[in-house]
């Protein structure tokens, strides 16, 4: 049993002043204000108390790549998170053919049952060849049906989202076949019309991966994904506030347009993150990261980021309009509702796991705990 008081707390229902929460058995067990039921472990004195970060999009950390699966590199990577404040993590895997992915996604899914990632990601390789960013254009596919119930087959039940472009043949299929199974079929690495992706959001599909990056932009006359995307209610769009995917206006524009309980910050993080500059790989893709900008070696598309949830947290405050409850509920709520885990993480409440991060005035991450636990 933990007990944390002094905390300027972000609960649902806002922001509670001289905050105390109380943690047994890796639950939350109960919180409020003013005096704490027991002595405090750790007085936060003023700090602010947020819900663990939950991050739907990322590719790896601290050297460690979730493309091949390999245990280690994967515990690397949600450790490299973990220490900026992600306490549930996604594992995104990039474009590849489809016996490396059909392995990635099997040894992902143990993973995942074992309760160290949330799940697994598909990015590819149901993406178009004209907005490929930085996948393998070799192994772009449309997706057959049976390949996307191979794929889906594979993590039975642990594929939690789906990006794809919904204008390749079978896209709408594609779509239908993965809200049925379950997961979140979301619109990305597009050149899709506006009427297409009107389509493929009445299809079933919810998330919006990137916003902007990756897809055709915005022309008064053929407004294509983005505004579809964007003014549609039943869609989430995913930010990757780094500073170099988007403008700090961009994102200003979208929380207006969308509103902020319809965004979720994501990293879309690769493995140099918290590395430092250097040659990397993504998938089978070389990767050279300067002044923290990932980027392809042939033909220079940005190659995913090295952000982490605690910098994407502050620009959205700084920056990007967001009080500290919307961005707490653009890195806790929200993701963890779409991924189906609100009934476990995304928010202070009894009941919940004790997924906390400690954040200083300045939104530096001062602690994190995960499941009850300090993380070290
Ligand atoms: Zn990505």
């Amino acid at each position: 049993m933990t007990v944390i008081a002094g905390a300027q707390m972000v609960t649902p229902d806002g922001v509670v002043e001289d905050g105390w929460l109380q943690t047994d058995g890796g639950r939350i067990a109960a919180l409020g204000s003013g005096r704490p039921p027991a002595n405090p472990g750790r007085d936060l004195g003023g700090r602010w108390l947020v819900p663990g970060f939950v991050d739907l999009h990322t590719h790896g950390g601290g050297g460690g790549s979730v493309v091949g699966a390999d245990e280690a590199a994967v515990r690397t990577f949600v450790a490299t998170h973990r220490r900026h404040g992600t306490t549930s993590i996604v594992a995104s895997l990039v474009t590849g053919e489809y016996d490396a992915l059909e392995h990635d996604v099997r040894v992902l899914a143990e993973l995942t049952d074992a309760g160290l990632i949330a799940g697994v990601h598909l990015e590819g390789p149901w993406i178009s060849p004209a907005r490929k960013g930085a996948h393998d254009e070799r192994a772009l596919r449309a997706p057959e049906p049976a390949a996307v119930d191979r794929l889906l087959k594979a993590g039975h039940g642990t594929v939690r989202m789906v990006t794809l472009a919904p204008e390749l043949k079978h896209g709408l299929d594609a779509v239908r076949a993965v809200v049925a199974a379950g997961a979140v079929a979301a619109v990305g690495h597009t050149d899709a019309t506006y009427d297409v992706t009107r389509q493929a959001i009445d299809a079933g599909a919810t998330v919006a991966t990137h916003l902007f990056n990756a897809m055709a932009p915005v022309h008064h006359r053929d407004p294509g994904p983005i505004v579809a995307l964007l003014e549609d209610e039943r869609v989430t769009v995913e930010l990757i506030l780094d500073g170099v995917h988007l403008h700090a206006a961009i994102a200003r524009l979208v929380r207006s347009a969308a509103g902020p309980q319809r965004i979720a910050l994501v990293t879309d993080a690769m493995d140099a993150t918290d590395i430092g500059d250097g040659e990397y790989v993504l998938g089978d893709m070389a990767v050279r990261v300067e002044n923290g900008v990932a980027r392809l070696v042939e033909g220079g598309s940005i190659a995913g980021s090295t952000l982490t949830m605690d910098h994407a947290f502050r620009f959205a405050v700084q920056q990007a309009g967001f009080s500290v409850p919307e961005a707490v509920r653009a890195t806790s709520a929200t993701p963890a509702r779409l991924l189906g885990l609100d009934g476990r993480t995304g928010a202070l409440a009894p009941g919940l796991d004790a997924d906390l991060v400690v954040l200083d005035a300045d939104l530096v991450v001062d602690a994190v705990m995960a499941r009850g636990e300090w993380a070290p």
